[in-house]
């Protein structure tokens, strides 16, 4: 039997084809499908809302309101009711309109004399593209058949809205930005390198026509192959994809799983059941997840809904038949361009024809960046439009470093990136000869370079640069990556790989550095207004001691035999040092009690990132065996300053005086009190800064092995001395910034800052 709500919208559906084939204009069409739902719902008005500019809905076509607020009434995304339905993707239903907080009065609109009001989205690539509501004189909720029977006209509506048809109204009508019309695009930056190459809209998504099903057994039977052969060609892709280890690898399973998810299956399944088509099932089935997920405020569950999204993507390909058709492009080089991807999505090319991966819904924490990282492919996101303007066939240009997209490029462009790869291919090159030549200034200084790592692919950077060491293992890194809290054993695993592969070289272990941004998908998010000041780093593992027990018991049983240290994160006093290395050494007392091999050596130090620290420097000193500068966090807190928001990664810099003065000062007391002390925040990766580090009596640095080349390259063209003084003057500087001058100083004194 059919639901109800499926048998009423079944009927609206027939009246609003006979509407939408008619020979009418697009804008009279608009007018009597809004009439029709206004009539079928028994509701006084009803008002069709499109988005325009990606930042603001029209008010395209209205039943029971002033005739003339047609195009003229539009409200912000977050504006008003209308907005919060768009701004949030939601459906709200709202007895009296006028009591909500969120409730804006246009009176162009002349809807005074109404009060319920119930709003669904348009939605499409999981945006919204438009707000179909209803509203009634009387003070009333709609019932959830209203609610649901509303929700599936939006559905065929948003595919109205998609036409191209309506793509002319709307260009027609409105004189906002168009995308096509600019040419050099700003986002951020996710991976960096330059790609120039052919665009393919990465868009598998099929618009879903049919909608009520003939036929359920058909359609069950057409889910069961397509679910099926999807899962076996993944199964077949992640045979044969050789992504080495690491932790992309984990991700990749954690979404095969995704994949198999036998509750989705059967929410789909029930759908069909209600007298969906199979591909309308699939999309009801995402939505209500979508609806239940997307206003979380724990950005794990967030990420899980783009690979949800994605796995939902590929089977209604398998449905449609034409999966696995990347039509038109004969490249060899690709830039790929995509709302959101899952992980998997990049197995679908052949990656070493990816120059590029243009991501508009892209966040850093982001499993595909992730694994576009380990790939060495540049990635940009956040750039808003380019999904739906970008198209398949045309050239396109990604400066991952800068985070700009040019879209069809000039001739200059183009030239200027072809130089720039080359550069840096050359550079990679040149930079590789340099493995065996020691890290010393021309003036004989020797500066050590160590490796930040983290993910199991970082580990191959020991090898190929011959580094010093591991300056910074981030621990976090491989939980984050896990299902479940990993064990001690499951631990010791990881520690006791870096070990091995880290043979006689020196490796500093940091204790699980979590919360903030870095989220385990196993705890509950803890909803705090500032999370980088929150309960975080030490300050959950002091409190939740087992897990620093067993996390440190782990370290000890991995470095068994050699020499092991391990540094604290996120120590504000001396006390939390204390505590912590307290835990360490009870932990040690005990594996010897149990007779275990038990390290040559243990280190304990700890990081200087937050502040107060620095003002018990003497005490500190006094008490660890070495101290690691986490310049990331420590600038955020000096500034004051969130180190992830975009719109303030250039108004404050660390070379100006108050923070190199500060840094001279840790690194003077340090060196006189004969304490090992090295910098492993992001300073220490930048040539630039590295040079001012070391012109502060720095000799320790500790960066991503993606920048050992070039930091090893300036160390190498440098004279320590003549720095030293340079910096000393320049700390007298009241500027803003220091980074001019300092660039400056390196081009006059031939000193590669690449
Ligand atoms: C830092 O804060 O500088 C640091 C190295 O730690 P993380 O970036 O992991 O917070
Ligand atoms: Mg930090």
């Amino acid at each position: 039997m059919q639901s109800p709500a499926i048998n009423k919208a079944m009927d609206i559906l027939r009246q609003l084809r006979t509407i939408t084939e008619g020979q009418d204009t697009l804008p009279v069409k608009l007018e009597n499908i809004v009439r029709l739902i206004a009539e079928q719902m028994s509701a006084d008005a009803a008002s069709f809302y499109i988005a325009v500019d990606g930042s603001r809905l029209e008010l395209f076509a209205a039943y029971g309101l002033n005739p003339e607020a047609q195009h003229r009434v539009s409200f912000r995304f977050g504006e008003g009711l209308t907005g919060e339905v768009a701004q949030n993707n939601r459906t709200l239903n709202v007895a009296d309109a006028w009591s909500h907080p969120k409730f804006a009065h246009k009176p162009e609109l002349g809807e005074e004399q109404y009060k319920s009001f119930l709003g669904v989205p348009l939605i499409r690539w999981s945006r919204s593209i438009g707000v179909l509501s209803v509203q009634t004189r009387e003070i009333r909720e709609f019932s959830s058949l209203d609610v649901e029977i509303l929700e599936t006209v939006a559905m065929v509506l948003s595919e109205i809205v998609s036409s191209d048809e309506m793509a002319e109204l709307k260009k027609g009508l409105s004189k906002g930005n168009n995308l096509n019309e600019r040419e050099k695009l700003k986002g951020i930056s996710l991976s960096k390198g330059y790609g120039l190459g052919t665009c393919i809209v990465h868009r598998r998504r099929q618009a879903v026509t049919k909608i009520f099903a003939e036929d359920k057994e058909k359609e069950l039977h057409r889910l069961e192959l397509a679910y099926g052969q999807m899962n076996a060609d993944l199964d077949e892709k992640f045979a044969s994809t050789k992504l080495g280890i690491g932790e992309h690898v984990e991700i990749l399973d954690a979404y095969r799983m995704f994949a198999r998810d036998k509750g989705w299956y059967k929410k789909i399944a029930d759908n069909i059941h209600s007298g969906l088509t199979a591909e309308a099932a699939v999309e009801r089935a995402y939505e209500d997840m979508w609806n239940r997920l997307s206003g979380t405020s724990d950005s794990y569950l967030k990420e899980r809904l783009h690979d949800l999204r994605d796995v939902a993507d590929r089977l209604q390909s398998y449905l449609s038949g034409d999966y696995g058709s990347i039509k038109g492009v004969n490249a060899d080089d690709l830039i790929v361009v995509a709302q959101t991807m899952g992980p998997a999505d990049l197995m679908d090319y052949d990656y070493s024809k990816i120059r590029g991966l243009i991501i508009e819904d892209g966040t850093p924490t982001m499993h595909v960046a992730i694994v576009a990282k380990a790939l060495n492919i540049p990635v940009v996101a956040k750039i808003r439009g380019i999904f739906e303007e970008a198209k398949t066939g045309e050239l396109i240009a990604v400066d991952g470093t800068d985070g700009y997209v040019y879209m069809r490029p000039s001739a200059v462009v183009q030239e200027k990136f072809r130089a720039k790869i080359a550069e840096k291919d050359r550079l990679q090159a040149r930079l590789a000869e340099l493995k065996e030549l020691p890290a010393q200034t021309k003036d004989g200084v020797k500066i050590n370079l160590y490796l930040n790592v983290g993910l199991a692919f970082d580990l191959d950077y020991i090898e190929t640069t011959n580094c010093d060491g591991i300056g910074l293992y981030r621990t976090e890194i491989p939980f984050m990556a896990s299902d479940v809290m990993p064990d001690v054993e499951r631990q010791m695993g990881y520690y006791k790989e870096l070990m091995d592969k880290a043979g006689d070289k020196k490796v500093i272990f940091r204790s699980l550095d979590v919360g903030s941004d870095k989220l385990l998908p196993y705890w509950g998010n803890v909803g705090e207004e500032n999370p980088a000041i929150g309960w975080r780093s030490i300050r959950i593992t002091l409190d939740r001691r087992a897990i620093l027990r067993k996390q440190v018991r782990a370290f000890l049983r991995a470095a068994a035999g050699k020499e092991l240290n391990v540094m604290f994160p996120m120590v504000a006093n001396l006390s939390e040092f204390e505590e912590a290395r307290e835990t360490l050494l009870i932990e040690l007392e005990r594996e010897k009690r149990r007779g275990e091999n038990v390290p040559s050596k243990v280190n304990v130090g700890l990081m200087i990132e937050v502040p107060s620290v620095i003002f018990q420097l003497d005490a500190i000193l006094k008490q660890a065996d070495f101290i690691s500068i986490g310049t990331n966090d420590l600038a955020q807190f000096i500034f004051a300053c969130d180190r992830g928001n975009p719109r303030l990664t250039e108004r404050y810099d660390v070379l100006s005086a108050p923070f190199l003065s500060m840094m001279g000062e840790i690194v003077s007391k340090a060196n006189a009190a004969g304490v090992y002390c090295s910098v492993c925040g992001e300073m220490a990766s930048n040539p630039i800064e590295a040079l001012a580090l070391i012109g502060l009596g720095y000799r320790n640095l500790s960066m991503s092995g993606s920048s050992f080349g070039r930091v090893k390259s300036m160390v190498r063209t440098m004279n320590a001395e003549d720095v030293e003084d340079y910096v000393h003057t320049l700390l007298k500087s009241q500027k803003r910034t220091l980074r001019p001058q300092l660039i400056s100083y390196a081009y006059d004194h031939g000193i590669e800052i690449y």
